[in-house]
């Protein structure tokens, strides 16, 4: 049954070939670039911003070559920026321990910061023809569906069948092939809330269509629950230009832009909190404008509510402090850039 889904796939994958920029290209770094941009992230997203990474950076060593605080920003909108600092790190790593050549031993991609084993599966796959299964979430979904795989496919039970699975159906004379197939399937037809069975390579002999009901599997995995949290947002303006930072911290660490600081609960002591913060980063005393409008936004399970303050300062900028045109927020992160179009509106507001 399994190996079925082997020559099914193939056919298909021949037949529909998906037009991405990156499909029939060979070269593991650009491989790589769009593995990890196509984490938790949709194709149509990502093909913008891998046509601009490879432009700007064609190779290991211009991305390493390149400042993280540029490499973030070109990031800016991909969201979960672990990403792009592992895939910096790792940059720098094969620059200085591979002579900059990306390594070709699955056991030293594994090695390289950000890259997992699934990643290492496609990337070696693809790249260099290594007989390794991909298993992602789209091909977990496929598998369990296509078997019946009954369980959370976490728990070890059912990943070890689903592992299994995966494995006996990858066609080791084209391995690149098929995991791209298994991916695009799972992504673009075996979708997780309405998979198109009557367009399915693999509709005949598949469990899930048989049962008429495809989508009880895989089953749900428990979730993380969301959390509420509240954050003030410190933004300094010196004439028409915004003050930024690189942050550590827990919420937008590694990226430029406005202090953020956590709160104990709605708006509470948003002020004498924001105002330490900025003290601590060598702004003294600076001129409370106003409280803009708070709002909302979502980061994977924190749910926040951010108070942006606006601050007027006119001393000399400290070290590691850097300008931003208060128009051009839109080159940092959503929430910054939110934080920056809220203060703008209230500055309007006192200039009227
Ligand atoms: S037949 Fe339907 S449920 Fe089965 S693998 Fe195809 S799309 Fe998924």
């Amino acid at each position: 049954m399994v190996r079925q889904i082997t020559t099914k796939l193939a056919d298909w994958y021949r037949r529909s070939n998906q037009q991405l920029p990156w499909r029939g290209i060979r070269d593991p770094y650009a491989i790589w670039l769009s593995e990890v941009m196509l984490q938790q992230t949709r194709v149509s997203t990502v093909i913008g911003y891998w046509n601009r990474f490879i432009d700007k950076y064609p190779d290991a060593q211009s991305l390493a070559a390149a400042g993280l605080d540029e490499v973030l920003e070109m990031w800016a909108g991909l969201g979960y920026y672990s990403r792009g600092r592992n895939l910096h790190q790792a940059a720098k790593m094969i620059v200085t321990d591979h002579g900059g050549q990306f390594p070709r031993d699955p056991e030293q991609v594994r090695k390289l910061p950000g890259i997992g084993e699934y990643t290492t599966a496609a990337i070696c796959s693809i790249a260099f023809g290594e007989s390794l299964a991909v298993v992602d979430g789209n091909v977990e979904r496929v598998l369990c569906r296509y078997l019946g795989i009954d369980g959370d496919p976490r728990r070890a039970d059912a990943r070890q069948r689903i592992r299994q699975a995966a494995n006996e159906a990858l066609d080791r004379d084209h391995p690149g092939d098929h995991n791209q197939a298994m991916m695009d399937l799972g992504r673009s037809i075996c979708t997780s809330r309405s998979p198109d069975c009557h367009r399915c390579p693999l509709a005949t002999g598949c469990v899930a269509r048989a049962s008429g009901e495809p989508t009880r599997w895989p089953q749900p995995r428990p979730k993380r629950p969301t959390e509420q949290q509240w954050w003030a947002s410190a933004v300094v303006i010196q004439d028409q230009q915004v003050l930024i930072w690189s942050s550590d911290g827990e919420l937008l660490g590694g990226h430029r832009g406005p202090p953020l600081v956590k709160l104990t609960g709605p708006g509470v002591d948003a002020e004498q909190l924001a105002s330490a913060q900025l003290e601590l980063l060598g702004i003294e005393s600076p001129v409370l404008l106003g409280h803009a409008d708070r709002f909302r936004h979502a980061i994977t399970y924190r749910k926040l509510e951010i108070y942006p303050l606006l601050y007027r300062w006119s001393g000399d900028l400290p070290e590691g402090v850097s300008t931003i045109p208060i128009d051009r927020g839109d080159r940092l992160p959503a929430l910054h850039r939110k934080s920056i179009a809220a203060a703008r509106e209230l500055l309007l507001e006192v200039h009227r």
